[in-house]
């Protein structure tokens, strides 16, 4: 059994120190801001195994030059980034080609075939239960041509993923269904794929205080990584060399500089995302509800309600601007009426995103103590359980073939 570090104490990094512990592995997680609020922690909270689609595709490009006018719209680029990101952006623009995006969809298939089940097993790992509810989740919209459009899309990923189904709802059906919904919109498509995580901050802090118990969690922020014949050495800001026999670089977005150092490169950028949560809303969900048309969500837990989505192409630095979280609220209550106008929580999160929305899993190409685990985009808390298994698969010299199209070759 070997000795293992990993960078990073997200979702990504925790679902996969919790499979090495299990295979019997003595596992170290490093962690620059254990109490922080990375992605892992604001996002709406949904296991989206019903998520096949990559971003990059023709009908995604037809609507973003109008979106694009919108400043405060479902998606934005700050200007001043712009030259950063070209290079993500071309090859954004490369992947949406019918082809790439076929290659894409079969590949989150793979993923996605077995996200709940991997959530099953890693719950056990952890000794948790009683984290996620089987909701399934509406999309409404507000003319009956995008509904059916909607529809027609959604049941045939259904029969790809095959085990749940999907219905056409009139408006008065969707508003039986989830009564806050008292607006007016045309119809909806209920999907029984989805379901909901008990609240996102409490599910990872419960899965590190499992990993606590069995490995060593350090808070340090890790400046560069070397390696020889004797192992791999890892060093923190604080100049503490840490030295382990293979190393897994889980640390989202920021992973990009820390492969970079390590002879790899990767098209890595950050899709910002807003959102508002309400403790003790004075309005209910009955379960979570997709505004696509406008590309936010609104997630019903157990004491609160959290509004938000959009994508912001920006640097992870850049300052935020919750003038955007402000507008997700204010569409919102065009459906929802009595969603309140103030008193939430605005948080900014960074979705570490790949142009053709594959996540990058798989060994260095050159030294295979070396694992590469980021860029999970808007699927990182449904995609990590299965990350995690497929990481530990690796280091055991498991390979399946189906794993090729996550390696970080594609970006050499
Ligand atoms: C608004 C929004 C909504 C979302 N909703 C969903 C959803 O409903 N369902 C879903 O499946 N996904 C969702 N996502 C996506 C999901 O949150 C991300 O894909 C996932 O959290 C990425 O996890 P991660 O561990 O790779 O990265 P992160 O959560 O960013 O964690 C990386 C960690 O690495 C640490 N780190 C970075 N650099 C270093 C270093 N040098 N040394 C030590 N530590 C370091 C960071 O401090 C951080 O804790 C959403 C995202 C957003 C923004």
């Amino acid at each position: 059994m070997a000795h293992i570090g990993i960078v990073g104490g997200g979702i990504i990094g925790c679902a996969t120190a919790l499979h090495l512990l299990d295979r019997g592995h003595q596992v170290t997680v490093i962690e620059r801001d254990a109490g922080g609020l990375p992605a892992s922690v604001g996002n709406a909270g949904i296991l989206a195994a019903p998520e096949i689609d990559p971003i990059a595709r023709p009908g995604m490009l037809l609507s973003a030059p109008g979106w694009l006018l919108d400043p405060l719209g479902p998606l934005t680029v700050r200007w001043k980034d712009l030259p950063s990101l070209l290079p993500w952006l071309t090859r954004f623009l490369l992947s949406s080609r019918p082809a790439q995006v076929e290659q894409s969809r079969q590949a989150l298939t793979f993923l996605m075939q077995t996200a709940a089940t991997d959530h099953a097993a890693m719950a056990k790992m952890a000794g948790i239960s009683g984290y996620i509810r089987k909701t399934g989740a509406l999309t409404i919209f507000d003319t009956e041509a995008a509904r059916d459009k909607a529809f027609a899309h959604e049941l045939e990923n259904a029969r790809r993923l095959g085990g749940y189904d999907i219905e056409k709802l009139d408006a008065a059906e969707a508003r039986r269904r989830v009564p806050a919904l008292s607006g007016n919109f045309a119809g909806a498509v209920f999907n029984q794929g989805y379901q909901t995580f008990e609240y996102p901050l409490t599910f990872l802090r419960r899965l590190q205080a499992s990993i606590r118990e069995r490995a060593v969690f350090i808070d340090a922020a890790v400046s560069s990584i070397a390696w020889n014949d004797q192992g791999i050495s890892v060093r923190t800001e604080a100049q503490n060399t840490h030295r382990f026999d293979k190393i897994v670089v889980a640390a989202g977005v920021w992973s990009k500089a820390l492969v970079e150092r390590l002879g790899l490169h990767v098209l890595l950028e950050t899709e910002r995302g807003y959102n508002t949560t309400f403790v003790n809303p004075s309005v209910t969900l009955e379960m979570p509800v997709f505004f696509s048309e406008h590309g936010f969500v609104a997630t019903p837990f157990e004491n609160m309600l959290r509004v938000g989505g959009a994508v912001e192409m920006a640097k992870p630095d850049t300052a935020a601007n919750y003038a955007r979280a402000a507008a997700m609220r204010k569409k919102m209550r065009r459906y929802v009426p009595d969603l309140p106008e103030d008193g939430g929580t605005e948080w900014m999160g960074r979705r570490p995103s790949t142009p053709d929305s594959i996540p990058v899993i798989g060994l260095h190409p050159g030294d295979q103590r070396i694992a590469c685990a980021f860029g999970h985009g808007h699927l990182g808390l449904t995609l990590s359980a299965t990350t995690g298994r497929h990481v530990a698969d690796l280091f055991a010299g498991q390979v399946s073939p189906e794993l090729d199209a996550f390696s970080i070759r594609r970006f050499q």
